[in-house]
């Protein structure tokens, strides 16, 4: 029996050739939680290959079990929960093409997969790792490995979230320990250098590959949800739940992206028809001001595992000989290639952070990589910010564009996270990060953590005194303010003069307008140009405190380590 610890994709491919002439029909479950895909799947195709081990009457039981407390349905926005609910609906149709199906429950996987190990006879699990220590996930793992242990099933996980496996791949090349991971880019780009090649995607399953199995007893039982509204609530007491999202609010959606793997696939397709654009992509110099993305769009895809990494690495690649030979290439952190290896390094870095210490990333407290900063507490104006009700229509038109598509350009995100923080509202980071968490399509437990620390300066990225202006950032992009008009009607009639700042419009340009600053359209909540200066001196404070604290620690673990040495002195010579 094995135990169930990650294996990388060169192991499995060894798992799924080494089938053949079993007695007892293999029956195998494979247990999405990510990874919503048929593609690139080598956990699916190895339950498949188990299956088809036996001489007759293998089986292949795909299973979804929805829980409210894992972390893609615990926070949703109506959004997030409509986009989880379109990918189960895609993965069932695309399962079912392959004369196959998805079984749905609902409940704690750790009640409801010993039931389905009973019920369906199951000899065989298979899943995809999840590798940051997201804690809900190493509980929910722990749990289900030991029951399944207990019950004398064989299992098999598999590491496909990123572009190379983090703990068997990254951190074994340091030496193993995940406290030596790099901790800058261009270190990790050194790192990925020496990984060697990035393993090629695996293709999808057809129904060939699935075996012929009758799913007709089950007709009609273990659906997957057909609105949002059949997701569960968190788990813990109703009263601790705050309300993100209810029936009324999943009327009328707009989101970025519709869900499901066939869309993701077709986002990317998309993307990569412009050969020259793939080619010469630089992050920065795409636009966080067009109304339609100006970038992929393909996180809340990656984020749920609609799309693997590495199929994205590969269609890029691609792309790029297809690209004409005046084009002058990017390269990493800027390009697309780049966009995929921050993904890697966050990931490492959420890794190595609860390796450290369990359940310390996305928290201030005790996570290695982040500093200590005394942010405040204040409740209007956290929900200002995340009402869009700031007062600074450049915040506002993000925050409006975030409530309505689940998504905002990396450089909106730059600076609503910035405002929050340690630009204007000194408000913690955890707070943004976890309204990002209820609303983003693409929310990512390592992504999410990772940028809020970087814009927060709590981590990675420490130039406190580079600030985003509210006003001037947007002002030279879009002068003429279309962006925030699109997202804050209520402004649109105002000149370009005052798109940025309506409270310095005179008042017969803004009756002219139809605004009454204060009624239609909130006064500025703080004053930026002396708060964040404010605030500035606030940082350089933490930051002087955390350095007098770390140089304390050093000094206290130098003198810790003064007698122990003596004494190991005096040892040797007694010896
Ligand atoms: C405060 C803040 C919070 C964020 N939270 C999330 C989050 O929860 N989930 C999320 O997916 N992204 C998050 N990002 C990163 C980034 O903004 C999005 O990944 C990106 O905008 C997605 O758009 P795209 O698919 O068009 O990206 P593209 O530029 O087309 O890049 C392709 C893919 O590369 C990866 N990628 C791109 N940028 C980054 C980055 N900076 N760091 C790591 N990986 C990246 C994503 O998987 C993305 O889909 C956050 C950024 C900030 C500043």
């Amino acid at each position: 029996m094995r135990t169930g610890a990650a294996k990388s994709v060169v192991s499995a491919a060894s798992t799924m050739s080494s089938g053949g002439g079993r007695n007892s029909p293999v029956v195998a479950m494979h247990w999405f939680r990510k990874g919503l895909r048929l593609h690139d799947n080598p956990a699916l195709l190895s339950s498949m290959s188990a299956a088809s081990s036996s001489r007759t009457g293998g089986k292949v039981f795909p299973v979804y079990v929805m829980d409210g407390d894992c972390y893609q349905i615990r926070r949703s926005s109506a959004l997030r929960a409509n986009f989880l609910v379109e990918c189960l609906l895609d993965l069932d149709a695309s399962l079912r093409a392959c004369g196959s199906r998805l079984y749905v429950m609902s409940g704690d996987p750790v009640d409801v997969l010993p039931s389905l190990f009973d019920e369906f006879g199951v000899t065989h699990l298979t899943y995809e790792a999840d590798e940051t220590g997201e804690p809900y996930a190493v509980k929910r793992d722990e749990q289900v490995i030991a029951a399944a242990n207990e019950a004398g099933i064989e299992i098999d996980s598999f590491c496909s979230e990123t572009l190379h496996p983090l703990a068997e791949g990254y951190v074994a090349k340091v030496g193993g320990s995940a406290e030596r991971v790099p901790r800058t880019m261009s270190a990790f780009q050194g790192l990925l250098s020496r990984m060697g090649n990035i393993a090629k995607p695996m293709k999808s399953p057809t129904s060939r590959d699935f075996p012929k199995q009758d799913h007709s007893s089950y007709e009609g039982e273990m659906l997957p949800p057909s609105k949002s509204t059949d997701l569960p609530w968190p788990r813990c007491p109703k009263e601790e739940v705050t309300p993100v999202w209810g029936p009324d609010d999943c009327k009328k959606l707009k989101p970025v992206a519709r869900g499901g793997e066939s869309k993701g696939l077709s986002q990317l397709k998309e993307g990569m028809k412009r050969p020259a654009w793939v080619a010469s992509f630089e992050k920065p110099k795409t636009s966080c001001t067009s109304l339609k993305p100006s970038t992929l769009a393909i996180s809340p895809y990656m984020s749920l595992g609609c799309l693997s990494p590495r199929t994205v690495w590969y269609a890029v690649s691609e792309t790029i000989e297809h690209a004409p030979a005046s084009v002058s290439k990017s390269k990493p952190p800027v390009s697309l290639h780049g966009q995929l290896i921050w993904r890697d390094f966050n990931n490492l870095i959420a890794h190595s952070a609860n390796q450290q210490k369990p359940g310390s990333w996305g928290v201030m407290e005790g996570n290695p990589y982040c500093r200590q900063v005394p942010w405040s507490n204040d409740v209007k104006l956290l929900n200002a910010w995340k009402e869009g009700k700031t007062g600074y229509p450049w915040i506002d038109a993000c925050m409006a564009q975030l409530r309505t598509e689940g998504w905002i350009h990396h450089l909106g995100r730059h600076a609503v996270a910035c405002f929050l923080t340690r630009g204007d509202l000194w408000q913690s980071w955890e707070e943004g990060a976890a309204h990002f968490e209820a609303e983003l399509l693409d929310a990512d437990y390592a992504l999410n953590g990772f940028n809020w620390l970087w814009l927060s300066c709590s981590g990675f990225f420490y130039q406190y005194f580079r600030c985003y202006s509210p006003i001037a950032f947007q002002k030279k992009n879009d002068p003429s303010g279309v962006y925030i008009r699109k997202w804050l009607p209520e402004l649109s009639k105002l000149p370009n003069k005052f798109i940025y700042e309506p409270w310095k419009a005179p008042r017969s340009v803004l009756e002219e307008a139809g605004i009454q600053i204060g009624e239609d359209y909130p006064r500025p909540i703080v004053d930026h140009g002396p708060v964040s200066k404010e605030n500035m001196s606030k940082m350089a404070y933490a930051y002087d405190e955390h350095k007098a604290k770390s140089e304390g620690a050093t000094k206290a673990a130098k003198k810790g380590k003064g007698p122990p040495k003596k004494k190991r002195k005096t040892q040797m010579k007694l010896k």
